[in-house]
């Protein structure tokens, strides 16, 4: 029992990992140049088992290279992580120029390319890019080409992959597709410039899920951003697609406000429905005249509390739009609204025994009765009731 620490000790001294060693290799493993040779700084892994040596501008090529083409970085030897890349990485240190080694890292990309076309591998396609873009950044310009091939079909994988899953939003797989577009074309490969539209279709369509699915506003104007690229790069039907999200947005914006009373969400909301009606989407017009309806309600009750005529005329406009838009139900708060002024008036009209006051009030008392057809029997008879009143008051102060 008591030779039972002594064991475990001596078995975890047994794990512990190999203590990084000086430069073991001959060549840096992108360039194949020698390690030793004091005209160039040399940099070590520190995450590989056994550290690995290259050159400090190789490795720093092949960061950028990798974060390119990938968005992560891993040893080029071990394929160990390396860590998070850096913000920006520069190149420094010199170049060890050696076109012969160029060739070298073309040869084994073209030998990936091939192998890639007929096992569809993920790992296969990365290391590909990798060696025909570094091949490329050491000046071998017959890599340019198949690069360029080869980071189209990239651009294909990663719009499947986008488009197969959009609802989960994948940033890494739409900013991979977006690098590998751009640069394709850059390389000089014209089919990407075709593959542009339905990218950017495919992109915004995923932010646009994502926001719906989760009731998420944030990226809908990303996603309305790529409908409008797509439709400048001829995709047409991009159109209705913007209507949607501002549909949507707007959708969201009223689904947070619901027991909220004031009116600043709801005026944001109508803005989107309002533009979504440009692109003649018809639900938005149902939802901008309930939502109008409800800013009249919530303006109308605050200025009833004052009865104050300026505030109370503030709730005729968007009752106005709203009925303008097809909602009838908004008819009736127009009568309540010049029936509440006009009973203002009249009040004023008794208290300060003024016929003016009192010609204003009847003339709300006329405005709200043509609101109404006569299916609306209670409200037209207490409008009645209202104008025979001030037809009564009026008839004393002119006698008088
Ligand atoms: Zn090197
Ligand atoms: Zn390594």
């Amino acid at each position: 029992m008591s030779c039972a620490p002594l064991t475990s000790m001596q078995s975890l001294a047994a794990e512990l990992p190999e203590v990084p060693k000086e430069v073991v290799q001959e060549n840096c493993p992108i360039c194949l140049v020698s390690l030793h040779d004091k005209k160039y700084q040399t940099k070590n892994t520190y995450n590989c088992k056994k550290a690995h040596t290259f050159h400090s501008y190789c490795l720093n090529t092949l960061r950028l290279v990798q974060y390119k083409y990938t968005g992560n970085l891993s040893c080029y030897v071990c394929k160990v992580s390396l860590g998070k890349p850096k913000a920006t990485i520069e190149k420094c240190s010199a170049m060890p120029v050696d076109n012969i080694n160029a060739q070298d890292l073309y040869q084994k990309g073209t030998a990936q390319f091939q192998e890639y076309q007929s096992t569809q591998k993920f790992e296969l396609m990365n290391e590909c890019l990798i060696n025909l873009s570094l091949a490329v950044d050491f000046d071998c310009e017959e890599a340019m080409g198949l690069l360029a091939k080869m980071e189209l079909i990239a651009a294909q994988f990663y719009l499947k992959k986008v488009s197969e899953h959009a609802k989960e939003l994948d940033l890494t797989s739409i900013h991979l597709l977006e690098k590998m577009l751009v640069s394709s074309s850059e390389h000089g490969n014209k089919k990407a410039e075709t593959l542009k539209a339905e990218s950017e279709f495919i992109i915004g369509n995923s932010y646009f899920l994502y926001s719906k699915s989760n009731a998420d506003r944030y990226w809908i104007s990303n996603a309305i951003e790529h409908f409008k690229k797509a439709r400048e790069l001829g995709y047409a039907n991009a159109s209705r697609f913007i209507g949607e999200c501002e549909l949507e947005a707007g959708k969201i914006i009223l689904a947070g406000e619901k027991d909220r009373k004031d009116t600043f969400w709801l005026d944001i909301a109508t803005t989107h429905f309002k533009e979504a009606m440009k692109y003649g989407i018809e639900e938005a017009k149902l939802l901008f005249a309930e939502t109008e309806l409800n800013i009249g309600k919530i303006k109308f009750s605050e200025a009833e509390m004052k009865s104050d005529t300026f505030w109370i005329k503030r709730a005729l406009e968007p009752f106005e739009c709203a009925h303008k838009n097809g909602n009838e139900e908004a008819k009736e708060f127009i009568f309540k609204v010049h029936i509440a002024i006009g009973k203002i008036h009249l009040k004023k009209g008794a208290d300060e025994s003024d016929s003016e006051w009192v010609e204003l009030a009847l003339e709300s008392f006329e405005k709200a009765i043509q609101e109404l057809d006569e299916n609306a029997e209670t409200l037209l008879s207490e409008g009645k009731l209202l104008t025979e009143e001030a037809e009564k008051l009026m008839r004393q102060l002119t006698s008088s």
